[in-house]
């Protein structure tokens, strides 16, 4: 069994649609493919939908958090989406990227690039916008080679000269409401020291007991030594551990299936989650 828990479409910041999406991810020989989009389930009708035989569906999200000053990411999996709470909160935050990728734009324009809020909308389209939008509106107008070297101080990195933070929410009220929607909480890539600043190891004990299920471990962001830290961490806190690739289609250099998690983890997972089941493919259209 071959299991990606994290994908991106285009409901946010990856470059595939959630039908091809689950297509790339049977025809990459997975079972079963998470799709996670930053703050929303928007794509997960189309990916239902078009989904192969043979590759079951997680429902899930990466929900946009910050934990004194400091972003982290959490993986929502197989919660309620109707839950009104969650859904709330995933609104707020979601909707408030749109001002904030307009205040970026603003910036950047006042530092003397020529870009358009016009043309960051059309990347971005139905999906949640967000800095890799952005970074490709700078890759076609020239001004940076590769989506990556728009995230340097110079430009969007944390804190960097056109960086402006998003609402993002309090892990702990965020794991709170993802398992009162019936969902299971994953701590995404919490070493990925490239991103910007990341928690530490007290921040995450914390975490596992206000109810965090697990962390990311297998992850591109995270070399050899972090992965058996984080592997000692998660053994010491009962933690469950993951691995996925975090794909976003063009946007990023990984591929689906790149880095995978174990059956019996999975197979928790999926014990503990009671907002969702995860969806069978038919290869017929079920809405
Ligand atoms: P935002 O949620 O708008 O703040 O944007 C954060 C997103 O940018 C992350 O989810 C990643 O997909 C992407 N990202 C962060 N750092 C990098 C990087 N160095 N290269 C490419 N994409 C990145
Ligand atoms: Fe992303
Ligand atoms: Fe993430
Ligand atoms: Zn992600």
């Amino acid at each position: 069994m071959r299991i990606d828990l994290h994908t991106h479409s285009t409901a946010s910041d990856g470059t595939d649609t959630p039908a091809e999406l689950v297509r790339k991810a049977a025809d990459a020989g997975l079972d079963v493919v998470a799709l996670t989009d930053h703050d929303s389930t928007r794509g997960h009708a189309e990916a239902i939908a078009a989904l192969p035989e043979g590759l079951t569906l997680v429902t899930g999200a990466e929900i946009s958090c910050a934990l004194d000053g400091v972003s982290l990411h959490l993986l929502a999996y197989l919660f309620d989406p109707d839950e009104p709470d969650l859904l709330r909160e995933r609104e707020l935050v979601r909707d408030d990227r749109v001002p904030r990728a307009r205040a970026m734009v603003t910036k950047l324009q006042e530092l003397g690039v020529p870009v358009e809020w016009d043309l960051v909308a059309r990347i971005a389209g139905e999906g949640s916008v967000g800095r890799p939008h952005i970074a490709t509106a700078l890759v076609e107008l020239g001004v940076v080679p590769t989506v990556s070297d728009a995230f340097t101080p110079e430009w969007i990195a944390d804190g960097g000269r056109a960086h402006i933070t998003k609402h993002e929410l309090d892990p702990f009220r965020a794991i709170r409401l993802v398992k009162a929607a019936g969902g299971v909480a994953v701590l995404a890539h919490p070493a990925a020291a490239q991103r910007g600043r990341t928690v530490p190891e007290k921040a995450i004990a914390e975490l596992a007991a206000a109810g965090l299920d697990g962390i990311e471990v297998d992850h591109m962001d995270h070399d050899e030594p972090t992965r058996v830290r984080l592997r000692g961490l998660a053994a010491e806190l009962g933690l469950l551990t993951t691995g996925s690739s975090d794909y976003h289609g063009s946007r990023k250099t990984c591929e689906l299936g790149e880095f995978t998690t174990d059956p019996e983890i999975y197979g928790e997972i999926t014990r503990r989650a009671t907002g969702a089941f995860p969806v069978p493919g038919t290869g017929g259209v079920r809405l």
